[in-house]
């Protein structure tokens, strides 16, 4: 039998987001690494001396029984198996690990593959939020690198989006709307607005873009530099998410005529 059509599945789940639903009943947007993203009920999960309320915690790794409900689907079981505790401890770093969630909710839609494909990713990125030895921020854009890159919005780095010259070793610019670094000669032509980006600030992103995790994990970043890396990819990050926003918005305006 198809297992998409069962009626359970058992599935290893990082959780995502959860709200109150109805009196006792909480919630659940979980992500599967064969299922994708999707919304279960966990009822019961808001009593007092419910058991199951604390395998479903926020940025846990759990095991999860879900039988296929009418609208969603029911947490019937639950066992954790990694409980990530610094991320529900520690404001900063839950605050890292919600921003992680966020932008992987935001950037994917249920039953969409890219989805389940970027589990990996983010059950390491909530394991090494947790590791104190690790700088958050480094985690963070090294996370956002490849949550690009899987999406379709990966930065373009290595030459011009505009003229298509190889970038040159000195200070250029960055284009939200094409998507990657534009030259200085390019950039005095230019109408649309572009964002000044130091050679530092260029040379760390590639570092990030193409160097496995073990590699950058211990780099000593001055916080300056952190500030202006961080800056550019926030201000990247919401672009997309605002243009993917109105295109949503344009697709159900289409619908409804
Ligand atoms: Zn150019």
């Amino acid at each position: 039998m198809n297992e998409r059509r069962a009626r359970s599945f058992r599935t290893t789940a990082l959780i995502l987001k959860r709200r109150d639903f109805g009196e006792s009943d909480r919630m659940l947007t979980i992500l599967s690494p064969t299922h994708g993203k999707l919304d279960v009920l966990a009822k019961g999960a808001r009593k007092p001396l419910s058991h199951k309320a604390g395998h479903v915690e926020l940025y846990t790794r759990s095991e999860l029984l879900i039988s296929r409900g009418r609208d969603f689907g029911q947490v019937a079981q639950a066992e954790m198996r990694a409980p990530y505790l610094l991320l529900r401890q520690d404001l900063t770093r839950g605050a890292y690990a919600h921003y992680a969630a966020e932008l992987l909710d935001r950037f994917t839609a249920q039953d969409d593959h890219d989805a389940l494909e970027l589990f990996p990713l983010l059950d390491e990125t909530f394991a090494r939020l947790c590791d104190q030895a690790l700088d958050p921020r480094t985690v963070s854009r090294f996370y956002e690198l490849r949550l690009l890159e899987r999406v379709g919005f990966r930065p373009e780095l290595h030459e011009c989006v505009i003229g298509r010259e190889p970038i040159q070793p000195q200070s250029q610019f960055f284009s939200y709307a094409e998507g990657g670094a534009v030259c200085p000669d390019c950039a005095a032509r230019a109408r649309a607005s572009l964002h000044a980006v130091s050679l530092d600030a260029l040379k760390l992103l590639r570092h990030l873009q193409r160097s496995p995790f073990a590699s950058v994990a211990n780099l000593r970043i001055a916080p300056a530099l952190h500030d202006e890396v961080e800056r550019l990819m926030l201000g990247y990050l919401v672009y997309l998410l605002e243009r993917r926003l109105q295109s949503a918005a344009f697709i159900q305006r289409v619908r409804a005529t």
